[in-house]
């Protein structure tokens, strides 16, 4: 029987085998066909040359021109590798970008992603470091390694990509290569930006060369909206299916949006909408991008549109500059873009949907022109843009908590702050501010060198305050054993603004989640831990009025954190304490008091015209409890006396100066405890 059948199975087996290899020779021709005719590839023998005469070079060129994609594997190909001996690196702000990357030139070169070319971001390492000569990384990825190996000897180039970014790593980076380059002769540096910043750059690296790559672009036409939109998202599905029956095939549409939540929410819009049209509409077909999609989606925006099909790409701004999708004619741009920004006066960061820089909205419509002449149309007015737009975006290290920069500085060794090289720097007064802050909160000595604490604090992917905080639940005499409640607080923190339908903290009372709670934190985590409790269930979301996609996020988050206090050894002291203090009816002051410990300047202290401001920062200012805080809501209905001291995580400045987020401080002795040299004991 064997014998009958074998043979005919085999043959089959053989020209499935041969079509296949057929299929792949095939793909591996149009791939280097497709490298030949991308613009690089015309001046890959200059940019060598540049490359061997200069140590620094600043290239500029069309995104989308080969820059990413080619730079590097002309560099392994001309031999800087020394046979695998040394590493080219390639720097990236976004790790969707150097995973995709990565893994496309994996495939150009016909190796297998993970050997000799790889990725590295943040949790995950996709390289063999015996194998790999090419590697992919996030900018704060190289950062770690120059905590490691302040020579970077492994490495004969690197590239800082997208340069234009301006991330704090890559600021930071830029500032380090400057200073290791000159006894370092052999590495060499390629800096790589979109048009705008070239010569900020070279002014910086002592006006090194700036190498221009022609790229192709076609006319781009513009259209605005006559009257600011109320709402984009609405807007931008409606401007797509205007697109998608009215202008030709072929044709996709890119649309940029903010963030994951938005995408989608217009995909499952712009779904419903086409099963409405059902067949009176060409098929369309919706690709996301954002950070958080899972690997295997990712390559859906690459892969080409059927013959009478559209396309729709729905993407974040990593579609700006970072990622070229081929086949784009219609750009649809709302004119936003979610930052990372810090707010001094309040002392904590936010994830802010804000308007793009002129450069970022001229950069997305140039997407529109790369396959011929292609149609922008902005949801914005064209006042707007010439007196509304900031003409470039702002740098990341002007934006953020300066705390969080300083100790990055000086967990690397940088000690002199004020003569380190940064294209753009904090003022001097801000910086001491921030080294004062830090010396507060136990994270530098009073010499002003990094403590243990302070290196601790830098591990955490949050605010220094924050890792303070967990650091105290899970150390502190008096507070160590509450770390899980702790730690869940402050994922929800995190998520504040978008956690209650109409962002009233009393709503979740009314729905009936907690009984009485003394404070906003309490809330959060009884919040969550009913949520927990219920198996994590969208219904329960539901009936409570809670934002479920929030909460997945808070999930996330807190796995994050919690993963962070297992490595820094703070679970396992927790667990020990906990042992000890279980019995303890309530844990709550262990809690207040943690945050006492990150916090000690986000105080306000009672006095005859209600709650004034301590912390230095804000030079003692009146404040009220923001209504929708459950302090609020329990004062006035329960006619309970305010506390002496009230902790506040964010003012709010409306028709008056607000406290957000509101944590009693039930005993003035907590305060002592907790930052002596603050609060002096005035008993004695
Ligand atoms: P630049 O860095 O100058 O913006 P890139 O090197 O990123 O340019 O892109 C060069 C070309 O490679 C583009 O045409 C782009 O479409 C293509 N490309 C990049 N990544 C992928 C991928 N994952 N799949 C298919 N094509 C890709
Ligand atoms: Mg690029």
């Amino acid at each position: 029987v064997t014998d009958d059948v074998l043979p005919e199975e085999k043959g089959d087996y053989d020209t499935k085998l041969l079509e296949q290899l057929d299929k792949e020779q095939s793909r591996l021709q149009s791939i280097q066909s497709t490298r030949k005719s991308l613009p690089v590839y015309r001046y890959r023998q200059q940019l060598l040359d540049a490359i061997k005469e200069n140590q620094i070079l600043i290239v500029v060129g069309e995104t989308g021109s080969g820059k990413t994609t080619q730079l590097p594997q002309y560099l392994v190909e001309e031999g800087y590798t020394k046979n695998g001996t040394l590493q080219i690196a390639c720097t990236q702000p976004r790790r969707v970008a150097a995973m995709s990357v990565a893994a496309r030139v994996a495939d150009e070169m016909d190796v297998f992603l993970g050997k000799e070319v790889g990725y590295s971001i943040r949790f995950e390492d996709r390289t063999t470091p015996e194998k790999t000569v090419l590697k992919y990384m996030t900018d704060g990825m190289l950062l770690r390694e120059f905590l490691v190996d302040p020579e970077l000897s492994k490495y004969a180039c690197i590239m800082i990509d997208e340069a234009h970014e301006r991330t704090l790593a890559t600021d930071i980076l830029l500032g380090l290569l400057k200073d290791i380059l000159p006894h370092r002769k052999d590495l060499k540096l390629l800096i790589s930006s979109a048009t705008i910043n070239a010569v900020k750059f070279s002014k910086f690296f002592y006006d090194a060369p700036i190498f221009n790559v022609p790229g192709r672009r076609y006319p781009v036409d513009i259209h605005y909206t006559l009257q600011p939109e109320a709402n984009y998202l609405n807007a931008a599905v409606t401007t797509v299916f205007q697109i998608h029956t009215t202008q030709e095939l072929p044709g996709d549409i890119l649309v940029f949006l903010t963030g994951q939540e938005e995408i989608e929410t217009a995909q499952a819009n712009i779904e419903e909408i086409a099963n409405i049209l059902g067949s009176r509409v060409k098929p369309m077909i919706i690709a996301p991008i954002y950070a958080n999609l899972p690997q295997e989606q990712q390559s859906k925006i690459f892969q080409p549109t059927p013959q009478g099909c559209r396309k729709v790409v729905l993407a974040t701004n990593i579609a700006e500059t970072s990622l070229t999708i081929d086949g784009i004619k219609f750009v649809i741009d709302p004119g936003f873009v979610k930052e990372n920004s810090y707010v001094p006066s309040t002392g904590m960061s936010q994830l802010l949907t804000v308007p793009c820089s002129r450069a970022s909205v001229d950069q997305r419509a140039g997407r529109a022109g790369r396959v011929g002449p292609g149609k922008c149309f902005r949801l914005f007015t064209k006042w707007s843009y010439f007196h509304e737009l900031e003409p470039l975006p702002k740098p990341e290290i002007l934006r953020i908590n300066l705390s969080q920069v300083v100790l990055l500085l000086l967990s690397l060794g940088i000690t002199d702050l004020i003569n380190f090289p940064l294209l753009d720097k904090p003022s001097i007064p801000s910086l001491m501010k921030a080294l004062e802050n830090l010396y507060v909160l136990g994270a530098l000595n009073s010499k002003g060198t990094i403590t243990r604490l302070g290196r601790m604090m830098c591990e955490f992917p949050c605010e220094p305050e924050l890792g303070k905080v967990m650091h105290t639940a899970a150390t502190h005499e008096k507070c160590k054993g509450v770390l899980e409640d702790v730690v869940t607080i402050v994922a929800m923190l995190h998520e504040t603004a978008s956690l209650f339908a109409h962002n009233q903290n009393d709503n979740a009372r009314k729905s009936g989640i907690v009984g009485s709670v003394q404070s906003d934190h309490m809330l959060y985590l009884e919040t969550y831990n009913n949520w927990r409790d219920m198996d994590y269930s969208k219904s329960w979301c539901f009936d409570h009025k809670v934002q479920y996609k929030t909460m997945i996020r808070v999930r996330n988050i807190r796995d994050q954190l919690w993963g962070c206090c297992e490595k820094l050894g703070l679970v396992a002291m927790n667990e020990v304490a906990l042992k000890k203090i279980t019995g303890e009816a309530n844990l709550e002051p262990r809690i207040v008091r943690s945050f006492i410990s990150g916090f000690p300047m986000n105080i306000a202290q009672l006095g005859t015209s209600g709650y004034r401001t301590i912390g230095e920062q804000s030079g003692g200012v009146s404040v009220s409890i923001h209504p929708s805080s459950v302090v609020f809501q329990e004062m006035r209905k329960e006619m309970k006396k305010p506390t002496k001291f009230i902790l506040y995580q964010r003012l709010v400045l409306t028709s008056k100066e607000f406290m957000r987020d509101c944590m009693p401080i039930a005993r003035e002795e907590w305060l002592q405890e907790m930052v002596p040299h603050i609060f002096k004991s005035n008993k004695k």
